[in-house]
């Protein structure tokens, strides 16, 4: 059999509006029509997956899944560098193995539906095989989910921006994953084509069972890395062709670290005993800072809370740089209104990532979506863009799954056990509890998420109801 037909209570296409009491008809591995149920009724056997609805697939663009095991967010006491602080604190003194961690990260990227993310690296690639491996969830379909691993370099001193240096080009060449790459020095390298060709041909995808790693490169921000690590960074992203992700204008005390060396940040990095005076001897400004990283093929600015006019008018028809805001992290820190919509009016491609759980209760972009619905009084069809193609576009992903005629069946499946009664998709979606997620990506796991969605209807009803 060849053809599959779905029935949802809502489908989102990928243009226009949801069409409620949908139809998604699948011929082996692309999207044939995507209708009214009853003018697809008919054509083949029906899998009804009753009170769901058929999404784009959700992409997470920047999390970090280190801090998965924080029960709650950390709270920001008096100022962000003392939340900075307690993150500190928490990595030194956690007793979780790493990969168990990144595990408990991965387990709940993909039960909140997640297709794509874009995951921040403090340790060897080596430990994302060993957590893919240890995530095992046997309820889960096969899925498959596309991480990149962006590296975090932090150097402000002669040594740690050495050693950042040689960091970010063994991550690049695939030598973290612990065979086949090539660790290159960059005390000792020699002619730049001699690394380009080791990095060109070396870069590489690190498949692992359900997940794809690719490999790309995380220059801390503004505040930890130093001007000469940022410019081997972008120029190791060129050679290589990775993007890069820096946590750009997230506090206000950037300006004042960059432009005079001076403020809260310095105390947090003089306490940690991180920089020296070489650290920010010239002063710098996040335009120029910009217009350094604008060299790079592909860019992440993170958060970009404090983003000025006239910073955004400079990544405006830039195509390299996407913003990607993480709403329920920026209410937590309670930061001025993000400049998201002018970005997003100017062209900016902007996406939306959870962050950790270091900031936020969950790393579920659906909620981060009803944040969104609740917050800014924009429709879900305006919103999901962001959620989902924009964040491919950030992270260098073919963006193939729209839920259109003649696209490959990628999607997000939300699953609830009774949904509320409303005519409007939106409400329905805030007013939801009690749901399941999967991104699915051909026929097989269409089918394999209608199968565990019914058996859990079937085992949630002998429940006591939520
Ligand atoms: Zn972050």
């Amino acid at each position: 059999m060849d053809e599959w037909l779905f029935r949802f209570r809502w489908v989102v296409p990928d243009r226009g509006d949801p069409i409620p009491d949908g139809g998604v008809l699948l011929c082996r591995d692309q999207i044939v029509a995507v209708e009214p149920f009853r003018r697809l009724a008919g054509k083949c056997g029906v899998l009804d997956f009753g009170d769901a609805v058929a999404l784009p697939p959700l992409v997470n663009a920047h999390t970090h899944w280190e801090f998965s095991d924080l029960g709650t967010p950390i709270v920001v006491d008096r100022q962000p560098t003392d939340w900075l602080h307690a993150v500190i604190r928490h990595r030194r003194n956690t007793h979780c193995p790493r990969h168990e961690l990144l595990a408990r990260g991965i387990r709940e990227t993909l039960a909140a539906g997640t297709s794509a993310v874009g995951e921040i690296a403090t340790c060897e690639l080596s430990h994302y095989a060993a957590a893919a491996a240890a995530a095992h969830m046997p309820h889960t379909i096969a899925a498959k989910l596309q991480c990149l691993v962006f590296r975090e370099l932090i150097g402000l001193r002669d040594d740690s921006v050495k050693a950042a240096i040689r960091t970010a080009q063994r991550h690049v060449s695939g030598g973290e994953h612990g065979n086949g790459g090539r660790s290159t020095d960059p005390t000792s390298a020699g002619s730049a084509e001699t690394t380009t060709r080791s990095v060109r041909a070396e870069a590489t995808t690190v498949k692992s069972p359900g997940i794809d790693f690719m490999l790309a490169l995380s220059p801390h921000a503004p505040y930890s890395v130093r001007d000469d690590l940022l410019a081997a960074c972008v120029d190791l992203a060129r050679r290589a062709g990775v993007p890069l992700a820096m946590h750009f204008a997230e506090f206000s005390a950037e300006r004042e670290l960059l432009a005079r060396g001076t403020g809260p940040l310095r105390e947090f990095l003089e306490r940690l005993g991180v920089c020296d005076a070489t650290s920010f001897a010239t002063p710098r400004t996040h335009l120029e800072l910009l217009e350094q990283l604008a060299d790079a093929p592909r860019v992440l600015l993170i958060h970009g809370n404090h983003l000025t006019e006239v910073e955004l008018q400079f990544i405006r028809g830039r195509e390299q740089f996407s913003l990607v805001y993480c709403p329920r992290t920026h209410a937590h820190f309670g930061h001025p209104t993000h400049p998201w919509p002018r970005a997003a009016a100017l062209g900016v491609n902007v996406a939306l990532g959870t962050d950790s759980r270091a900031s936020n209760p969950d790393l579920s972009l659906l909620n981060e979506l009803r944040f969104l619905l609740g917050s800014s009084r924009l429709p879900l069809t305006a919103l999901l863009p962001l959620a989902s193609r924009n964040g491919c576009r950030a992270l260098g992903l073919p963006c193939t799954g729209g839920l259109c005629p003649g696209a490959a069946p990628q999607a997000t499946i939300l699953a609830v056990r009774q949904g509320p009664k409303t005519e409007r998709l939106d409400r329905w979606l805030l007013q939801s509890r009690s749901e399941r997620c999967w991104a699915v990506n051909d026929p097989i796991d269409w089918i394999a998420a209608h199968e565990t969605a019914q058996k859990w209807r079937t085992t949630n009803r002998s429940k006591t109801p939520e």
